[in-house]
């Protein structure tokens, strides 16, 4: 490696399969070149002479068969690997080319892959390799994500799927036009795992149907990442998933004790699906909670302002009566202790209850519903999300952020038990 000059560019050689991992803090970029030979990030190839800009990223630039990088600007770390598990990922990927090719010929269903293990073991990442090497294979696989505490598709707190058609743009993330979103306003499944296993339940059932519709869709198969709760309530929700989504190879990254209970337990129930172990790659980085928190802020941030903050949000005001807003549960269950003896708490964890008082929103995201009424805002997906900046109690009216300006496609509203304070 040669160090940067003073303009602040250097020239990096990759050996053969080498990666360089680079971390580059929010609000600061670098800028990557190919200028020889071939690399990716993820799975997404560099063009050669393409200036790709990596800002609050933590990134891998891998090399098959060797090449000279060109990189302005200084990474807060970086520094060359030759002990990655990309083989052992490559080697998966032909599994389940190989399963989608079968599937293509037999007119059925592609694999679909559930990517679980403990959180910061690269679940996201790997499925994002495979994502990309499916796409640069000629297919276009479902990805699916699970993992609402992120939330990689669109907002935190959602379940969602999108078709992957391109390889993962490196500096815009995951393709978010036609996104299959679904809303379970928390972004912990233990604070409501009925609404959790429910919403799983409803995007199993569409994704069905889409893959029945598109015999393209049905052979690519799905990816889907999972929330990094493996244990107690969380490993049953693992297996609510495996079994609602059909998943028939399941990949356990990082955790042997993980693989041993899965693979046992799903070898009695149900023998059909592949379970493999993987190692977690050593340049994954580990996050704080903070900095997960940090992550969330982001991602809500980058919904409504883009990547680049290229996107220019409306901030709107609305009368507060002229929308129905709702929240899911009828409030919290009484503790145990306070009901009489042998009765149990029977609050309706998926009652809706409409929010009367515009004050407790603000802050909080609302989800646009597609539901034509009320009594189906659990059972249909969401159009997006607007953002509560202010509320005026005494004009009745609150004022919100807009991915775009013009009236919202619904008045029918879902809020979100969490606040997020952009600034
Ligand atoms: P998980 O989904 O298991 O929580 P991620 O895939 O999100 O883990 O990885 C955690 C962080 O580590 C991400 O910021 C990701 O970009 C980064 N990362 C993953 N693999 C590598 C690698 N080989 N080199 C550098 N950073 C990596």
């Amino acid at each position: 490696m040669n160090g940067a000059g003073s303009s602040g560019v250097q020239e990096l050689k990759l050996e053969p399969g080498h990666e360089l991992r680079m971390e580059v803090d929010w609000g600061k970029q670098v800028h990557l070149q190919l200028l020889e030979g071939e690399a990716e990030v993820f799975g997404t190839a560099l063009d050669l002479r393409e200036r790709v800009a990596i800002g609050g990223q933590k990134v891998a630039v891998y090399s098959w068969r060797g090449c000279t990088l060109q990189l302005e600007g200084e990474p807060d770390l970086m520094y060359t690997s030759d002990e990655t598990p990309m083989s052992q990922y490559l080697n998966i990927h032909d599994g389940l080319d190989a399963r989608r090719q079968d599937a293509r010929k037999d007119r059925k269903e592609g694999p679909r892959t559930f990517v679980v293990g403990p959180t910061d073991v690269g679940k996201s990442t790997l499925c994002k390799i495979l994502l990309n090497y499916a796409v640069r294979a000629g297919w276009t696989p479902t990805f699916a994500d699970m993992d609402i505490g992120q939330g990689s598709i669109t907002v935190p707190g959602c379940i969602a799927a999108t078709p992957v058609e391109a390889p993962i743009d490196i500096e815009d993330g995951l393709p978010t036009d036609a996104p299959l979103v679904y809303y379970t306003g928390t972004p912990s499944p233990s604070d409501n795992p009925a609404l959790y296993r429910h919403l799983v339940e409803r995007l199993a059932a569409v994704l069905d149907l889409r893959a029945q519709s598109d015999p393209q869709v049905r052979a690519s198969g799905m990816i889907l990442n999972s929330m990094g709760w493996i244990v107690e309530l969380g490993y049953e929700l693992l297996k609510h998933t495996i079994e609602t989504l059909k998943c028939d190879v399941v990949l356990v990254v990082g955790d042997e004790r993980l693989y041993s209970q899965l693979s046992g337990e799903l070898k009695r129930s149900a023998p059909s699906i592949q379970v493999l172990k993987l190692p977690r790659s050593g340049g994954v980085v580990v996050r704080s909670r903070e900095l997960r928190q940090a992550a969330r802020k982001v991602r809500v941030e980058e919904y409504f302002y883009g990547n680049r903050k290229e996107l220019s949000p409306a901030s709107q005001t609305a009368r507060f009566e002229d929308l129905q807003v709702y929240r899911v549960g009828g409030g919290p269950r009484a503790p145990s202790s306070a009901l009489p003896i042998g009765a149990t708490s029977v609050a309706d964890p998926l009652k809706l209850t409409r929010v009367t008082n515009p004050q407790e929103l603000l802050y909080t995201l609302l989800a646009v519903s597609h539901a034509p009424q009320p009594e189906l805002l659990l059972s249909v997906n969401v159009a997006g999300f607007i953002y509560v900046q202010d509320v005026d109690a005494a004009k009745g009216t609150i004022t919100y952020l807009a991915p775009c300006a013009g009236p919202l496609p619904s008045s029918l509203l879902l809020a979100g038990a969490f606040k997020t304070y952009l600034d």
